[in-house]
């Protein structure tokens, strides 16, 4: 089992579609194992996004992803990684497939609705980054199996 960080970003806030986008990851049967709203501040956009710290729209980002709390969720499932970057789509909401978050609702390449960890370190990283462990819940753990290995007996 594997667990994703997922920001619900500025843009899904302003739009009225937070819960749209939740209901994507809950409708492909990624558990909610935890869930909170925060209001990111430089340090922390600085660390979230230091791979882009010497772009030249770094700037705009941050702007961007402070113009409102965002929503952070770690997801919880079977490869839930790769499930969550596929659900998204790719970064440019308007190359994004139709059937993705982006594809369907995302507007541009920073107004695209949702981050996702990229890999599973990362995922680890930027879990840790944004839960403390006592934030964080397992719960059906039965229940979850059963679903997962419903379809191999
Ligand atoms: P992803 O979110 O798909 O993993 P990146 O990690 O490359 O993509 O970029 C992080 C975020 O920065 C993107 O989701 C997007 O909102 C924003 N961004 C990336 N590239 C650009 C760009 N050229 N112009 C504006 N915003 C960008």
């Amino acid at each position: 089992m594997e667990r994703t960080l997922i920001l619900i970003k500025p843009d899904a806030l302003a739009r009225g579609l937070a819960g749209t986008v939740l209901s994507r990851f809950e409708q492909k049967g990624l558990k909610i194992a935890g869930m909170k709203m925060i209001q990111l501040d430089d340090a922390l956009l600085k660390e979230h996004y230091s791979h882009l710290a010497d772009k030249p729209f770094f700037p705009t980002i941050a702007e961007f992803m402070s113009r409102t709390p965002v929503i952070a969720l770690c997801l919880e499932g079977l490869e839930a990684v790769e499930v969550c970057r596929k659900l998204c789509g790719v970064t440019n909401s308007r190359k994004a497939d139709p059937g993705t978050i982006r594809g369907d609702l995302g507007m541009s390449m920073q107004a695209n609705l949702v981050h996702a960890s990229d890999s599973v370190e990362t995922a680890q990283t930027e879990v840790a980054r944004f839960f403390q462990p006592k934030e964080l819940f397992s719960y059906e753990p039965a229940l979850i199996a059963y679903l997962y290995a419903s379809d191999e007996r």
